[in-house]
């Protein structure tokens, strides 16, 4: 169900459920961002200090730019521990899926929850939730980021004494990078008065922007030189731009997981382009981000063409095909789809 930010019935049944539980198991998306890692830490954080038996579970390996999160030792990664985690998944009592809106977006982990009858809570900010992802489903679209309306739901059940400076600083990061740094998704004044919020917890916003944006590895800061400089092409029909990345380039650069994090968002700073694509060769598939300006739905174009969806100006998919397949195929669709739209 789609809520209102100012709906009360959901936040009610997130009150009991939190109240009348002890064991409590959180999940971020697969790939975690610092949104789904923020608000899964901020929650955990804040369960703990409520005297909670918490943990974290995320589907796989988190970028190491989130590793200053407090708590973030304490994660579990599923795809490493699979009995363990599968174990803590049937022994807890409520279960909370945080900035994801599909079971497809934990991936393999999805399956442990097809069967499972615990109490689930999903709170979110995607449009378009797919029903019965869990019992109670807190999903806000017009919310910046999870970590803003995680905090507006503690908030609004009475938890905001809870939260404490380091959960204060896991949702700042959440909130700071789904905006681009308060740039975009960032234009409702309820924002501002949760971030003064935070501020008066004792968060040190400037060293949080530190750890996120000014401490990358110098391999990174090469591999995105090479992606801009080599990798970067224009469709001036489509007003597009993409970047595409081989599991060859990655090496060569020592590629480690959040190491593209923010590349796609580079080529829309070219003038005159409205639609940021990028590939990056996985194992077995070819992970896509796209990025878009002004009115080119990038979530629709994704689920119509890539088996994915996100947000209308920021989405992602994946395809099976080959990297110069998939690129090949993205230049056909693009022009087929903005054809029959209409767009450009
Ligand atoms: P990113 O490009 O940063 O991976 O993702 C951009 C947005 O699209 C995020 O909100 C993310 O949750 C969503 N997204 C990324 N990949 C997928 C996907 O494969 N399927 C769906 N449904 N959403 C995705
Ligand atoms: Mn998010």
């Amino acid at each position: 169900m789609q809520m209102n930010i100012k709906d009360k019935s959901q936040i009610e049944l997130f009150k009991t459920n939190i109240n009348n539980s002890q064991k409590v198991v959180i999940v971020p998306h697969n790939n975690p961002d610092g949104d789904a890692l923020g608000s899964s830490l901020g929650l955990y954080n804040t369960l703990k200090n409520m005297g909670k038996d918490a943990t974290v579970i995320s589907p796989n390996e988190f970028p190491d730019f989130l590793n200053w999160m407090h708590g973030v030792e304490d994660v579990l990664i599923y795809d490493k521990n699979i009995k363990k985690a599968s174990q803590l998944i049937k022994d807890c009592e409520l279960v909370i899926f945080v900035d994801f809106n599909a079971l497809s977006r934990i991936k393999l982990m999805g399956n442990v929850f097809k069967e499972d009858e615990t109490p689930r809570i999903m709170i979110d900010h995607h449009p378009f939730p797919e029903a019965n992802t869990a019992n109670i489903q807190i999903s806000v679209p017009e919310a910046s980021s999870t970590c803003e309306l995680l905090f507006h739901v503690l908030n609004e059940a009475g938890f905001k004494k809870n939260i404490t400076k380091e959960a204060a600083e896991c949702i700042y990061a959440g909130i700071m990078t789904d905006t681009g740094s308060l740039n975009y998704n960032s234009s409702r004044p309820e924002t501002y008065l949760i971030v003064a919020d935070l501020l008066r917890m004792g968060i040190d916003k400037e060293h949080i922007h530190h750890m996120i944006f000014h401490n990358n590895s110098f391999d990174r800061m090469r591999l995105l030189g090479h992606a801009l400089g080599e990798k970067m092409e224009r469709i001036p029909e489509q007003r597009a731009a993409f970047i595409s990345l081989s599991q060859d380039e990655l090496k060569r650069f020592n590629f480690k997981p959040g190491d593209t994090e923010g590349f796609v968002n580079q080529a829309l700073w070219i003038e005159g382009v409205n639609l940021s694509a990028m590939f990056t060769e996985k194992k077995d598939i070819v992970k896509i981000s796209f990025r878009s300006r002004g009115g080119f739905p990038a979530n629709k174009f994704s689920e119509t063409y890539f088996n994915g969806g996100g947000h209308f100006n920021a989405a992602g998919g994946e395809s099976k095909l080959k990297l110069d397949e998939t690129v090949e195929r993205f230049k056909t669709v693009l022009k087929e789809f903005c054809e029959v739209n209409n767009y450009n």
